[in-house]
């Protein structure tokens, strides 16, 4: 045994460390397509704030690369670790610490899943409204991608979601930030710092969440529209009508028709609409009273049907989830059809059609395609790109995030830069605001240990 091993042993248990070919390969991964999985050298597995302190400090003055792992479902890359690196994986940190029904918070620790979660607040009628399509990632995952997903259109992002964290800084001091209270005026925010930030400035050791009461009624309208662009005109149509949605989702006809062939949907939409519709809109609804509800959703349909859709399908029940559990999916059915890339750029909701139709015509000029779906009120485009030819591909998505930019965006609303889209990040972005990052980074990081090829690159 290294002495590095034996001091990580030391801390966590030596059944807590795993080395070499113990190392079983969900280590070396995350969901990303296009980085080559990676074994690191330890895995830890730590189940205190105090365990965490301990290897970072370890792990500081052995100048070994560290990566953060909860569930290891990114799209980014950014959990894929270092050959010589330690990955510390939350697995064993994953309490809901308390379920505080007054000030409407859970303090959890961050290997909790959103399953868990869920389960765990259902009693209190509460939820933690921040879902990405993946249910079985973590808190803490959530905090370092700054997670969105289906809801934000509503309830926001892990950034609106997350009041407060207990996290450990690279030197092993331990910090508390925020807290169970609604607003802070007391200097930089450093929870909304480690936010987003992709386990490169801290790691989070219990995080303060923020609930939503659950409303029980809920019912999906599902309108078809023969063209593109009206779809996209519509969203902010619907969202400035005050029905609220939870969900407002926009999926493409390639993209809706592979998910009604791979997740068996039966959505009621007869052939000929189908067929003459390129694109739809999903509206979800949710109430408290069915009366209520039943009054959103023939509003809805007589909405969209005066934006230009060719009809509305309400969706209720075990239909409406199936739409929505396919649409989560949809990333899967993506990597199933060959996608070789996924892109999920977030633009104004207003520059969303020429964004869309920018795209599209790059990716055909490549001898490629785009195809997708997103969530459409928050202008957060999900495209699969299909171009064979990998220096094609660069230079179509660097074309792409380099014209989601000039539209006024950025290259990614919700997943992340991880290792994937670093170099794009480094190529595009200006270099002003880059090196204040890296400054802010040497800050929490001097030794720079934590994640160290995401955000800045290679070093
Ligand atoms: C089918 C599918 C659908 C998805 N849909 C969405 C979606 O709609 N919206 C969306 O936002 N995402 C989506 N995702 C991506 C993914 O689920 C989210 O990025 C999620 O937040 C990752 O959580 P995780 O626990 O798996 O994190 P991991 O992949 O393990 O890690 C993600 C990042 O967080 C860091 N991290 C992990 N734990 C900590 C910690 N305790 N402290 C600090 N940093 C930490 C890691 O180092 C890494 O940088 C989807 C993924 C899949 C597979």
């Amino acid at each position: 045994m290294s002495d590095l091993t034996a001091r990580f042993a030391e801390i966590v248990g030596s059944h807590n460390v795993l080395t070499g070919d113990a190392i079983p390969e969900d280590y070396w991964h995350d969901e990303v397509l296009t980085t080559a999985p990676q074994r690191p050298a330890y895995v830890a597995k730590p189940a205190t704030a105090e365990e965490v302190s301990q290897l970072l400090k370890a792990a500081s003055e052995n100048k070994v690369p560290v990566t953060a792992r909860g569930s290891g479902s990114g799209l980014s890359g950014a959990a894929i670790p270092r050959a010589d690196g330690l990955v510390i994986s939350f697995e064993r940190m994953n309490a809901v610490l308390e379920v505080d029904t007054t000030n409407q918070v859970a303090v959890v620790q961050p290997g909790v899943t959103l399953t868990e979660l869920d389960a765990a607040t259902m009693d209190a009628g509460l939820n933690y409204m921040v879902q990405p399509g993946e249910l079985s990632s973590s808190v803490g995952g959530n905090v370092g991608t700054n997670a969105g997903g289906m809801r934000a259109v509503k309830y926001g992002i892990a950034r609106h979601n997350v009041l407060g964290l207990q996290a450990v800084l690279p030197t092993g001091e331990i910090i508390r930030t925020g807290g169970k209270i609604a607003k802070v005026s007391t200097g930089y925010d450093l929870t909304q710092l480690i936010v987003g930030s992709e386990g490169t400035l801290a790691l989070a050791t219990e995080v303060i969440v923020k609930l939503y009461p659950r409303l029980e009624h809920a019912a999906t309208v599902l309108a078809p529209f023969a063209d593109f662009d009206q779809v996209m005109e519509a969203v902010p149509r619907v969202l400035a009508s005050g029905l609220a949605p939870y969900i407002l989702e926009y999926i493409d006809n390639m993209t809706m028709a592979a998910l009604v062939h791979t997740q068996n949907l039966e959505l009621g939409v007869p052939d000929q609409v189908r067929d003459s519709c390129q694109a739809y809109l999903v509206v979800a609804l949710e109430n408290r009273t069915a009366e209520r509800l039943d009054e959103d959703v023939e509003r809805a349909g007589e909405l969209v049907v005066e934006l230009g859709a060719v009809d509305a399908y309400v969706l209720e029940g075990l239909s409406a989830r199936k739409l929505i559990e396919a649409r989560e999916k949809a990333f899967w059915t993506a990597k199933a059809i060959g996608a070789d890339d996924i892109i999920d750029t977030v633009v104004p909701r207003s520059a969303m059609p020429k964004f869309l139709a920018g795209a599209r015509g790059l990716a055909a000029e490549a001898g490629g395609a785009a195809a997708g779906c997103g969530h459409a009120g928050d202008g957060n485009v999900h495209l699969a790109i299909i171009c064979k030819d990998p220096q094609k591909k660069k230079k179509l998505m660097t074309d792409i995030f380099a014209l989601a930019m000039e539209l006024g965006g950025a290259i990614s609303g919700e997943h992340g830069l991880g290792r994937a889209k670093t170099p794009y990040f480094l190529q595009l972005e200006d270099a002003v605001k880059v090196d204040l990052m890296r400054r802010i980074k040497q800050s929490f990081d001097p030794a720079g240990i934590l994640n160290p090829d995401v955000l800045f690159g290679e070093t």
